[in-house]
């Protein structure tokens, strides 16, 4: 069998190498970067995702890389609690949540793909330019880092190439660039005290504003210090036309620090904790519209590729996962072909569609709004603004939405079961 070919080794492609190599399909990844580096900042994994990683293997190396998150809370721009609840095995799930390091992620799905797959398993320097559907298979084009090109042929191949998707481009060649709504991300770690219940999801502001808290680390034994991960918004008229969509891009404290000077509460002081962050990176918040179709022939995208939303629900990296775990229960039902590739879309194009423009509304963070349409931000006890059950329903239907309601994955088969293999 020609191996499956697959377009990027972000968390998509390598979750995806895994996967094949699970249920005995052979693979290979090709990576644009010359050389994997741990890249990026915090990101969270939610319970589906966590038992993915669970059914690979890999969550025993998660506590080096992260810290479980045991809280989401919701706080407002006078400092007051809007919304706790707990998170992972404390809510009742079966599988914890983890709030772990993007680029340190990435390079342990890497080292496993290494380990399982041999050294040619990732090319690195090897940019997916476009693709051929042919009688056999499909014909993959990439351009090397080296100036030079090559052709390699594969029995499918999946487009796990992120944001700026070659493969997404050529399905869609009209789509153009992703699209910036107005915010604005500046993004950091830095070294800090523990907050709350020491591993919480803070979210303070309101619509327009806010900062985002989380740690991604466990305090160490001496200093009692932990790694956090930071992020300041700020929202700008969208016909600024900020489009710069880069995860690396570094920007300056003075590009929004000044908006936040008086954000200083007793229990968080944020200008002080955004000047402890090392390097500040910018990303404007883009999506892209919900795609028709998400494949071509033998082509078919997974991750970002197929469905990049904001990160105001924590489920970018989770859903990336979930779906190189559901294209290889795919691979088992439907054998390596086309058929494979309408069947994942079949199931999850709808749903993800739906979560974009979710998460474009602002996801679970829209309860921010509520506030400042019921009492402009000010209140004293949140209960005489929007009642418990109101925020209640409103995060459990969001938990649904994006698959990781509490009873329905507990008692969810396993997406793979336990050895099965590609007839
Ligand atoms: C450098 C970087 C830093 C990030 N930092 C954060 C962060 O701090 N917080 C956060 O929430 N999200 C971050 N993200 C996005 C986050 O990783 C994704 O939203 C999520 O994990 C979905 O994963 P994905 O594999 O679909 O996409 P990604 O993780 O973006 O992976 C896509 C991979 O494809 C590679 N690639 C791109 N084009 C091609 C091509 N034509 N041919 C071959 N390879 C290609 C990229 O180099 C990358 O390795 C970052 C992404 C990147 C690439």
């Amino acid at each position: 069998m020609e191996p499956v070919v697959i377009a990027g080794g972000g968390i998509a492609g390598m979750a995806m190498a895994l996967t094949c190599h699970e249920i005995g399909v052979p693979c290979r990844v090709l990576e644009s970067v010359r050389t994997m580096a741990p890249l990026g900042v915090g990101i969270n994994l939610q319970p589906n995702a966590v038992r993915e990683l669970d059914d690979l293997g890999l969550t025993d190396q998660l506590p080096a890389i992260g810290l479980e998150a045991t809280e989401w809370a919701l706080v407002g721009r006078n400092g007051n609690d809007i919304w706790s609840e707990p998170r992972g095995l404390l809510a009742g799930y079966n599988w914890p949540q983890w709030a772990v390091h993007r680029g340190e992620l990435q390079m342990l799905l890497y080292r496993a793909v290494l380990d399982c797959l041999g050294p040619d398993a990732v090319l690195t320097g090897h940019q997916v330019v476009g693709y051929e559907n042919t009688s056999e298979g499909i014909r993959v084009n990439v351009a090397r880092r080296d100036g030079s090109t090559t052709k390699i042929d594969g029995s499918l191949l999946i487009g796990a190439d992120g944001l700026h998707s070659a493969t997404r481009r050529q399905l869609h060649p009209n789509e153009g660039p992703p699209i910036w709504g107005g915010a604005v991300l500046w993004r950091g770690t830095a070294l800090g005290q523990p907050i709350r219940s020491s591993s919480a999801f803070t979210l303070v502001g309101n619509l327009e504003q806010r900062f985002v808290h989380y740690p991604i680390s466990a305090a160490d034994a001496e200093t009692g210090l932990q790694v956090q991960n930071l992020i300041a918004e700020l929202t700008f008229d969208p016909s600024e036309g900020w489009s710069d969509s880069d995860w690396s891009r570094q920007a300056n404290l003075d590009d929004f620090l000044p908006e936040f000077e008086s954000w200083n509460f007793d229990w968080l002081d944020i200008p002080a904790m955004m000047r402890k962050a090392g390097t500040i990176y910018e990303y404007p918040m883009v999506d892209r519209d919900p795609a028709a179709t998400w494949v071509d022939g033998r082509m078919g995208l997974i991750g970002d590729a197929a469905h990049v939303m904001y990160p105001v629900g924590s489920n970018g990296a989770s859903q990336a996962i979930v779906d190189a775990r559901v294209m290889g229960a795919k691979l088992i039902e439907h054998g390596v072909g086309p058929d494979a590739l309408h069947a994942f879309e079949d199931q999850l194009l709808k749903p993800m569609n739906a979560l974009v423009l979710r998460n474009r509304g602002a996801g679970p963070v829209s309860i921010l709004g509520l506030v400042e349409e019921r009492c402009g931000g000010v209140f004293g006890d949140i209960n005489d603004v929007i009642p418990h059950d109101e925020i209640q329903t409103f995060m459990a239907k969001y938990k649904v939405a994006a698959g990781f309601a509490i009873d329905e994955l507990n008692a969810a088969p396993q997406t793979i079961p336990t050895g099965s293999r590609v007839a």
